[in-house]
């Protein structure tokens, strides 16, 4: 049985503890590796590393480490089909659908290469006589990272590229379901030239992760996860004073507007909703189907999903893998059991669907509800499943309303060809990230990502400017240079 380890200071790290987690294929429900849960002895000897390399680490110019990334970007470049794959094994998405996540996540990669510019602070001259005044960013120290099973590459990715290329030293603890890649990611960036300890991969469960938020040498703590988990994050981590930022669950809206493009609409919707099997963060799970676009929106949806190929992620007609674990797949079929309880129409059933060869797969079929409403269960947890709801609203105005009144607030979309109505929408929508005529409007790396509400505990999305003004402290200085000061050679002023 392949063993997975922890990475500290440059090298796999075989762990002194002996309990270690199953890890499955969910396409064909065979356990296909096992990964340490780490005990407190491998955590010393991880964070002894990771604080001995942010001594040195701090210290190196911009330029430098810049210049590292660089060349870590080229690696991964050249290894995407490996790490894609590694992604696909573990996790089951369809192997476009990983490769597009490792590119995503590539690209903070990309947009961490401009730290020197990046870095750059501010400064005023003579904001007093002879007193300048000058703004710099400062490393924080020992960073962390906890992440979720949906995307082992990418989010990581919006966390420790950015945290080390501001000059600190990252831990990534990611999710025990998928953490094949991780240690891939860190192998790449010691081949890349990063000194050893600068990024360490620290392997285990809730006890890992207590691990970290108890101790007071880790100065803060990066989160994507579930909006409970997020939650204990953030609390402790804010007890414990760290810097934290913490983004959690989403149950995001697609509105369409009768006066929409109706196929770029569905079209939008098939990948949104079931793409990698509904397991995104920025997943539509609920259409609004506003006025009398609601039966020709059902019907659309309906007929295409159902055409939907669902197969392993070895299958390259695939167009849907299974969901992450036994539990989980049990998990979405009871919350369809529950919608058709509720009085919700079921359209199309994704339970008990079968994949020769792959029974014992945790396979769901696509599935699709309509005439939701909004005090169902369906309609108010994230279901994380390919489970798409469709509630009817009479107008605009209930349509945004719903939008506003949901819990969760990562993102959004409305599907229109009236300019007012989307200027309306994005300017009067309570959700991090909100998109015109696009199904995920994932911001760019350039750009930041974080929800509202639920969504998102902390001050800082991720990425982009945020990104860089989380992982750093903000300094100011103050200086004045008066004469009596001066001890060497008078200065004499020029002539002209
Ligand atoms: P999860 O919350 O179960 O686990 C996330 C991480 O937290 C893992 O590393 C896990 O080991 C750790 N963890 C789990 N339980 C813990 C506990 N009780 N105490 C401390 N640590 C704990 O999430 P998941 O099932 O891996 O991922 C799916 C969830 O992530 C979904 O809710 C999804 O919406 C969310 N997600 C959000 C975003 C976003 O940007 N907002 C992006 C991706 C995923």
């Amino acid at each position: 049985m392949k063993k997975i380890e922890n990475y500290i200071h440059g090298k796999i790290s075989l762990g002194s503890s002996s309990e270690y987690l199953s890890v499955d294929d969910p396409s064909t429900g065979e356990i296909v590796s096992e990964v340490i849960n780490s005990n407190k002895d491998d955590y010393n000897n991880l964070i002894n590393s990771s604080i001995k390399a942010y001594e040195e680490w701090s210290k190196v110019t911009p330029l430098k480490r810049s210049r590292i990334i660089s060349k870590y970007k080229e690696l991964i470049e050249k290894d995407l089909e490996n790490i894609a794959k590694l992604v696909s094994i573990e996790h089951g998405k369809t192997l476009d659908d990983a490769k597009g996540s490792v590119t995503r996540g590539l690209e903070v990669v990309e947009f961490a290469c401009g730290i020197p510019h990046l870095l750059k602070g501010e400064f005023s001259q003579n904001v007093g006589t002879e007193i300048d005044s000058w703004s710099i960013r400062q490393p924080l120290g020992v960073t962390a990272g906890i992440t979720p099973f949906n995307f082992p590459a990418m989010v990581p990715m919006w966390m420790y590229p950015i945290s080390i290329a501001c000059g600190n030293s990252f831990i990534l603890k990611p999710s025990e379901r998928d953490p094949s890649c991780s240690i891939k990611l860190a192998e790449l960036f010691t081949e890349a030239g990063l000194p050893d300890g600068v990024f360490n991969v620290l392997n285990g469960d809730k006890a890992s992760v207590d691990m970290l938020l108890s101790d007071n040498r880790v100065q803060s703590i990066s989160f994507v996860g579930s909006t409970p988990v997020a939650k204990y994050i953030y609390e402790t981590s804010a007890k414990n004073g760290k810097r934290v930022q913490a983004l959690g669950g989403a149950k995001n809206h697609l509105i369409v507007m009768p006066d929409a493009d109706l196929d770029q609409a569905v079209d939008g919707i098939m990948g949104a909703a079931y793409g990698s099997a509904g397991e995104r963060c920025m997943a539509v799970s609920v259409a609004v189907a506003v006025g009398d676009v609601a039966d020709q929106l059902v019907d659309n949806i309906s007929k295409k999903a159902e055409t939907l190929v669902v197969a392993p992620w070895t299958d390259s007609s695939s167009q849907m893998g299974p969901v992450i674990s036994k539990e989980h797949k049990v998990k979405i079929e009871n919350y369809i059991t529950t919608g058709v309880k509720e009085g919700a129409k079921l359209i199309l059933d994704g339970r008990n669907i079968k994949i020769q060869g792959y029974e014992n797969g945790y396979f769901v079929g696509p599935t699709l509800f309509d005439n939701v409403t909004k005090d169902m269960q369906i309609y108010k947890d994230e279901i994380f499943g390919p489970v798409l709801s469709v509630v009817r609203a009479k107008d605009y105005d209930e349509a945004l309303k719903l939008v506003n009144d949901h819990a969760f607030g990562n993102g959004t979309s409305i599907y229109t060809s009236d300019g007012e109505t989307s200027r309306h929408f994005t300017t009067h929508s309570k959700i991090g990230m909100v998109g015109v005529n696009v199904p995920i409007p994932v911001p760019m790396a350039f750009h930041s990502f974080g929800g509202w509400k639920q969504s998102l505990f902390g001050d800082h999305s991720m990425h982009g400017t945020e990104g860089i003004r989380f992982f750093t402290k903000l300094k100011t200085i103050t200086s004045r240079w008066p004469k009596s000061i001066q001890k060497g050679p008078e200065f004499k002023m020029p002539t002209n």
